[in-house]
């Protein structure tokens, strides 16, 4: 049975990638999905080879024909988002600022406004050194996130049914938003990043409400926990109380940042971070794969 494990954080910048990335040696034959579709830095790390892109199409956006308009300017007065303009000569869209409402299609009386459908983003077909990878790329000021993190899962699912793999580990997006939420549903388990800052708390309670919503298993990871303990013991109170299981705390470690600066994952290093993250995946493999 294929098993979906996803890495979460209540925002970005906690190491969920870091620790994404070493699952992907750690892991034995799996599929990588990055589901920060928004912001990837995944595959700076895993390097994947593409193997083969398709569009998303996830928006529409306003097209003017200007051999039907006639300039009366009613699409510019009906359009809230002010992604009609006016050069003194013709009436054109603003392309980054359609919102794809309607209005201006609506209003127009000769028919010169349609709605087309726009390219959002791009999502891969990779293979990595570890495995297939599956990833994409938002256009920038682009919003349909959900629906291309959902084709990214679905390219993950097809290549892990293509090699017979029973695992996908996922990097999920930040937060706990809609791209958060199409990160962690229907996966086996979600491993939820913090850290011990004043935020922290706040961020992870936000985020184990999301994924308590979705009936998911979940674990805690305290990145940087010895930065300061005070905190730490705080997440830790917060997680007894919930019954919320710490699968390990990871300390600052210098070498996280070498590994990063190397773009390597940071279990091809010998260090106290390493250590930590290979206990760490041992319990989350002997978790979810073994039951
Ligand atoms: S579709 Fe909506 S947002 Fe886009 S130009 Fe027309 S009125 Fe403005
Ligand atoms: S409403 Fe139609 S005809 Fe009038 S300016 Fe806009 S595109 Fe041209």
């Amino acid at each position: 049975m294929l098993k979906q494990i996803a890495v979460v954080s209540g925002k970005g910048g906690t190491g969920k990638t870091t620790l994404s990335a070493s699952f992907s040696y750690l892991a034995q034959e799996h599929v990588m999905a990055d589901c920060d579709v928004d912001a990837p830095n995944l595959h700076i790390i895993l390097k994947p080879e593409v193997r083969e892109t398709h569009e998303y199409i996830g928006s529409k956006k306003a097209v003017l024909d200007q051999s039907k308009c006639v300039k009366c300017g009613m699409c510019q007065e009906a359009c809230r988002f002010e992604a009609i303009g006016f050069d003194g000569d013709r009436y054109f869209v603003r392309e980054y600022a359609c919102e794809g409402c309607n209005a201006c299609v609506m209003k127009c009386p000769t028919g010169a406004l349609s709605l087309m459908d726009a390219l959002s983003g791009e999502y891969y077909s990779s293979e990595t050194e570890k495995g297939p990878m599956a990833h994409a790329l938002l256009r920038p000021g682009e919003e349909s996130t959900g629906g291309l993190i959902a084709e990214v899962r679905k390219e993950a699912v097809s290549a892990a049914h293509e090699k017979d793999y029973h695992l996908i580990v996922i990097d999920g997006a930040p937060g706990i938003g809609c791209p958060a939420t199409s990160s962690v549903t229907s996966t086996s388990y979600v491993i939820i990043v913090s850290e011990p800052t004043m935020s922290g708390l706040h961020d992870l309670k936000r985020i184990v409400q999301t994924v308590e919503h979705f009936k998911i298993p979940m674990g805690i990871v305290i990145n940087k926990y010895d930065m300061n303990e005070s905190q730490s013991d705080e997440i830790k109170r917060y997680c007894e109380e919930k019954s919320l299981e710490i699968l390990g705390e990871i300390p600052y470690d210098v070498t996280v940042k070498s590994a990063t600066e190397e773009a390597k994952p940071v279990v091809t290093f010998d260090s106290p971070a390493s250590s930590e993250i290979q206990k760490i995946w041992n319990k989350v493999e002997n978790k979810v794969m073994k039951r």
